[in-house]
């Protein structure tokens, strides 16, 4: 005989969009292991399996929960509220203590799991933070971080980050985590290593992220050449403004028709957001 159990809650997360009201979930055992057959209104299920006992657990069932952008390694650094540049400041700062690194990343994975999150979004640094998350048992995208602002390394670089990423792909395995590409930000990558990233991603496929329109500090390096970014011990000293958005400069340089998810994206324009969503990428 089969072996049916309805849980109901006030809320219930398919994971495809909102909750449904008054839902319900049906669950099969078969060998100890309860597998789901539906979910439903609770008065349909009810009435297509009379008999089956039901029980309300609360407030919610909902899959696992996603974080679709963390920086693992850099897990003991302390919170550092404050303007963007400040921060960048904080994270440099924190690198030289040696705390980046594989230690740092088993905390924050430790932490994610005890909140109960199995699929990440994670910006990798390391070779070691990389083969650590693809040997891990978490889903979702470990992506590999590129930097350099420099377009005269441009073919260099790529040259180097394609054999990387051909490595870690090696690593993969079947419900692990996949490897993606991250670019850091518009202006922390050239754009011509930019344009390299997009079509390696499009042509393979390949996960991409970056991070963009995070500060009024960016448009303005974007729009006036100048500013808090240009004082950075990192930035380029050869960068010239673009006179557009990030978020235009990146769909000129077809960065958006690769689908990144794009991080942050809280200085934007109308335009920007209709491009944004034109593009079909998502925003995390
Ligand atoms: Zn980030």
């Amino acid at each position: 005989m089969l072996n049916y159990k309805i849980l109901t809650a006030k809320n219930i997360y398919s994971g495809l969009g909102k909750p449904v009201d008054k839902s319900a979930m049906i669950l099969q055992e078969v060998n100890n292991k309860e597998s789901i057959v539906a979910i439903d209104k609770l008065d349909l299920m009810a009435s297509n399996f009379p008999n089956t006992k039901i029980e309300d657990v609360g407030f919610a069932i909902s899959p696992k929960l996603v974080n679709p952008h963390t920086h693992l390694d850099l897990s003991q650094m302390s919170f550092s509220p404050g303007a963007y540049s400040a921060f960048i400041m904080k994270v440099l700062e924190h690198i030289t203590t040696g705390k980046r690194g594989l230690e740092s990343a088993q905390i924050g994975l430790a932490k994610l799991k005890a909140e109960g999150i199995n699929t990440i979004g994670d910006i990798v640094t390391s070779k070691e933070v990389m083969h650590y998350l693809l040997a891990s048992d978490m889903q979702g995208v470990a992506f590999w971080e590129v930097i350099d602002p420099d377009p005269a390394t441009a073919e260099q670089t790529f040259n180097r980050l394609v054999a990387e990423l051909r490595e870690f792909r090696k690593l993969e395995r079947p419900g692990g985590m996949k490897v993606g590409v991250s670019p850091h930000t518009p202006h922390t990558v050239s754009a011509p290593l930019l344009q390299k990233i997009a079509a390696l991603a499009k042509q393979n496929n390949m996960p991409i992220q970056i991070h963009v329109a995070e500060s009024p500090e960016e448009t303005q390096l974007h729009f006036e050449g100048n500013g808090p970014l240009m004082d950075l011990p990192i930035a380029y000293k050869d960068w010239q403004a673009t006179g557009m958005t990030p978020v235009q400069y990146l769909k000129k340089l077809g960065v958006l028709d690769a689908k990144p998810s794009l991080v942050h994206m809280v200085n934007v324009t109308e335009d920007d957001i209709k491009d944004v969503a034109k593009a079909g990428c998502v925003v995390v």
